[in-house]
């Protein structure tokens, strides 16, 4: 039968889209100026993700992939001021239960040298040994959930679109990433490997952009800056005042917007990416303002957004679904309001 270890680590790691953002973000944390992202058969064979970050110790190898290890939290009172994406040391562990599962891992720049290292289903490190590799860690999911016979047929047969869903996400990683080079490829089963998209280490997000959804996308963008000042009289949400006493005064939003486009021919892309403190999140509400503002311009298309939602840490949660991938803002009704007016 499923162990409970299995049934926990299917919560953390529910799709093609949690394996990539994890594995992404524990990139990122790590400090990589350049993230390579491969798929073979669209992931359903492999996803590997190699970066030239800072490695993992030695003494740390036999703890990474058990569950609850973590090397970012310190203290209780982090969680408030959290900058890193991980903390919670679920992420390998579970994806040792789910999936054929190994890290190749160098610390040094000089050193032809990694360790590969093997776990066991549970976390626990079987086995290490000496192999070629570079500067940063190259993490192998095989075979994702090729224990769980429902979920991996799931997987089967709705993998087209996951995929597609995992470039979304890859995308508003790239474009948000200054200073990042991400590259992106496929490869199926009788293809050659394939680049999806590459990014190059640019010190702006709108050379991502350019990067990402091509040059001329810029010539339809203008610049989104704008300052939130919460309204006294927007109402805080219940909620919010059940949990905290402080609210949020200020939120800054940058980023890019499409000029709205009268008639024929759309110049931008239909995409819309959201962030929180430049975390990618789903922010379906904020869209529905966006979307409805450029209505009253008579616009038919939807807009190009590229939102980042600048705010203090105290005034979200990350942290109310194991995924991370729901985002609760305590004061979300005078952020909207406040939106609404400004744009
Ligand atoms: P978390 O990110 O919450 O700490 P994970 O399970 O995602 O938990 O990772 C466990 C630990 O493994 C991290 O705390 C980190 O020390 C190490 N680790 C994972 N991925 C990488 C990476 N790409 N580069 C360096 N260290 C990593
Ligand atoms: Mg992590």
């Amino acid at each position: 039968g499923r162990s409970v270890h299995q049934i926990q680590s299917g919560q953390v790691i529910v799709d093609l889209c949690s394996v990539v953002k994890e594995l992404v973000e524990n990139s990122l944390d790590a400090g990589a100026t350049s993230i390579e992202v491969r798929f073979k058969n669209n992931g359903l064979e492999s996803i590997e993700v190699q970066d030239n970050g800072q490695g993992i110790a030695p003494e740390n190898f036999e703890t990474v992939a058990l569950k609850h290890h973590t090397s970012k939290l310190s203290t209780y009172d982090d969680l408030e001021t959290l900058q890193t994406f991980g903390f919670r040391g679920e992420a390998l562990s579970s994806l040792c239960a789910l999936s054929e599962f190994h890290v190749i891992t160098a610390r040094a720049q000089d050193a032809p040298k990694a360790s590969r290292l093997d776990f066991e289903v549970s976390g626990k490190l079987k086995h290490t040994s000496i192999v070629a590799g570079q500067k940063g860690t190259l993490v192998v999911v095989g075979n994702l959930f090729h224990n769980l016979p429902v979920r991996r047929r799931e997987l089967e047969k709705t993998i087209k679109r996951e995929y597609g869903k995992v470039l979304g996400l890859l995308h508003a990683y790239a474009c948000i990433s200054v200073n990042v080079k991400f590259t992106v490829s496929n490869q199926m089963a009788k293809g050659r490997k394939a680049i999806v998209f590459s990014t190059k280490s640019n010190p702006s997000t709108r050379e991502n952009i350019a990067n990402v959804f091509g040059a001329k996308t810029l010539t339809a963008l203008v610049p989104l800056n704008l300052t939130l000042e919460m309204q006294p009289t927007n109402r805080p949400s219940q909620k919010w005042t059940a949990r905290k006493g402080k609210r949020i005064e200020e939120v800054l939003v940058s980023g890019h917007v499409s000029r709205p486009v009268f008639g024929e021919g759309r110049q931008t892309p239909d995409r819309q990416m959201f962030f929180v403190n430049s975390r990618p999140c789903g922010l379906p509400q904020i869209a529905k303002v966006f979307n409805e503002v450029y209505k009253t311009f008579n616009v038919t298309q939807s807009p190009f957004v590229f939102a980042d939602f600048r705010m203090d840490t105290s005034a979200y949660d990350v942290n109310v679904s194991p995924d991370k991938r729901t985002i609760l803002l305590h004061d979300q009704n005078a952020l909207l309001e406040t939106l609404k007016e400004s744009l």
